[in-house]
């Protein structure tokens, strides 16, 4: 990639933005269909390119990734006339003769940087948003995902408007001379780190930016609490993909006394959805490269506390077993970092204040998950903590709805997207006031000099 020139690149989007031809309806309808028919034309071929991406099962890859950004894709259609309606606005005295409204512009070329965990869905619906709202795009998939971000490249071009829409594949080198370009909007999702590297690119041009991150997403059990039905959605929100979802619950908090009884119903949940060898489940993703099963497996091994279930590692198949570390304190290495893979810490904690104060002391997560019987304890520990998300007795499901915004708070991001939230994302609210020229003698008012008169009325 490195004889492309991203600059000529970029400027052909501006200059193909400034006919104005992304800004029409149908524009944006031809290619929100066109979109969809990539997806359903091609569904194999994506489930494939995740199969051998991250062992991808089609399950997984059918209600993660194609049917999710299909659904917004729908919406997005469904919705599109309403949204790009002029909104109008309560006036005052003195603009009740005028014509007051928000004009929903689109911002220009936007950049879109995805991820690799979900490379369909982190890729496609921020282009889903982008598209709506009428902008040029260059879009970058993860090169972590490359089967996918293969397909992408060649799919892309053959249903959507090759002039208003670039693919770019590559990886860090290309990242960074991407980044040196000016942008109207850019969109990353990836780590934190990087999504400092990519603010600071953004603020040098001023360009506004979504950043959706992760972070360690916190998973509260009150001892109140049904363990069967809270240990299979929690084996499921931990355990789907791998652990590689940026709103899996990253570790669990739970009363000493609970701690053996919920670890024996995990496993049992194991059990029941991977068999008794998860490695021969056709329903246990990989982990995607050796890179990332090298920093998986340090918690495995040296996370802290003991490892109460799993903890097998096949490092030439990309294979960790669901894991589960018991006894794990605040210190140990489990706890300082995002696991991002299926290694589940259990952190022992007296009652749900301590919990509070625990999650109180690191950085805002992206989500937060709490299984509780009773309703008073869900909403004390929703009203004095602070995430992305919270969901009460499940998890992952909140990413489904897109009538709620998906995004972080704090270290785990800026901004957030889904549904209406996606389209707004890449708009500009632009302010609207149109007058008459009649009507001046009103005017006098405001005009110098400002006698007495006139500034004590
Ligand atoms: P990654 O390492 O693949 O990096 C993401 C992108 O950043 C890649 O395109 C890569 O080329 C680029 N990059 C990496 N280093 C760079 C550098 N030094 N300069 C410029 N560009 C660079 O992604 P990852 O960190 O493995 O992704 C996992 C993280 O993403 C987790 O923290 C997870 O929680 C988060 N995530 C968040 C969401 C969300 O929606 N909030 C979704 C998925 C993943």
């Amino acid at each position: 990639m490195a004889d492309v020139n991203y600059n000529s690149v970029v400027s052909g989007l501006r200059k193909e933005f400034n006919t104005g031809k992304t800004k029409t309806f149908r524009w944006r309808m031809d290619q929100l269909t066109a979109l969809l028919r990539l997806l359903d034309e091609n569904t194999d071929a994506l489930n494939n390119a995740l199969k051998q991406d991250l062992n991808k099962c089609v399950a997984e890859a059918v209600l993660f990734e194609v049917n999710y950004s299909r659904n917004e894709v729908i919406t997005a259609m469904s919705n599109l006339k309403e949204w790009m309606e002029p909104e109008w606005v309560k006036k005052n005295l003195f603009t009740m003769m005028d014509t007051c409204f928000i004009k929903r512009e689109p911002l220009g070329v936007a950049l879109i940087l995805g991820a690799w965990n979900y490379p369909i869905q982190l890729t496609l619906c921020p282009l889903v948003g982008a598209i709506a709202a009428g902008n040029c795009v260059l879009l970058k998939p993860s090169e972590v995902s490359m089967n996918t971000a293969l397909l992408l490249e060649k799919l892309l071009p053959k249903y959507l408007d090759n002039d208003c829409l670039k693919v770019i594949n590559g990886g860090i080198p290309e990242t960074t001379a991407l980044l040196n370009e000016r942008y109207d909007y850019i969109f990353y999702t990836g780590n934190t780190n990087v999504g400092k590297i990519v603010y600071q690119a953004a603020a040098k041009h001023l360009t506004p930016v979504t950043l959706e991150l992760g972070g360690k997403s916190p998973c509260y059990i009150d001892k109140e609490t049904d363990l069967d039905v809270a240990s299979n959605r929690l084996a499921w929100g931990k355990w789907a993909n791998a652990g590689q979802t940026c709103i899996a619950p990253d570790y669990v908090l739970v009363r000493p006394e609970l701690q053996d009884k919920l670890i024996g119903k995990l496993k049992e949940s194991i059990k029941k959805f991977f068999g008794d060898d998860p490695k021969q489940s056709n329903d246990f993703a990989r982990i995607v490269n050796s890179r990332h099963v090298d920093r998986v497996r340090k918690f495995v091994e040296n996370g802290g506390g003991s490892v109460a279930h799993g903890g097998v590692i096949d490092e030439k198949a990309r294979y960790i077993s669901p894991t589960i570390l018991k006894d794990v304190k605040d210190t140990d290495a489990a706890m300082q970092e995002e696991i991002f893979g299926p290694v589940l810490p259990i952190m022992p904690v007296q009652n749900e204040q301590e919990a509070i104060n625990f999650i109180n002391s690191r950085e805002k997560p992206l989500a937060m998950y709490v299984f509780a019987n009773d309703k008073k304890v869900a909403e004390r520990m929703i009203n004095a903590t602070s995430s992305g998300s919270c969901v009460v007795n499940d998890c992952l499901v909140q990413g489904a709805l897109e009538t709620l915004p998906f995004g972080g708070v704090g270290h785990s991001g800026i901004g957030a997207y889904h549904g209406k939230f996606s389209f707004e994302t890449f708009t500009h609210k632009r302010a609207c006031m149109m007058k008459e020229l009649k009507m001046e003698a009103v005017n006098v008012i405001r005009y110098p000099p400002y006698t007495e008169k006139k500034t004590n009325w």
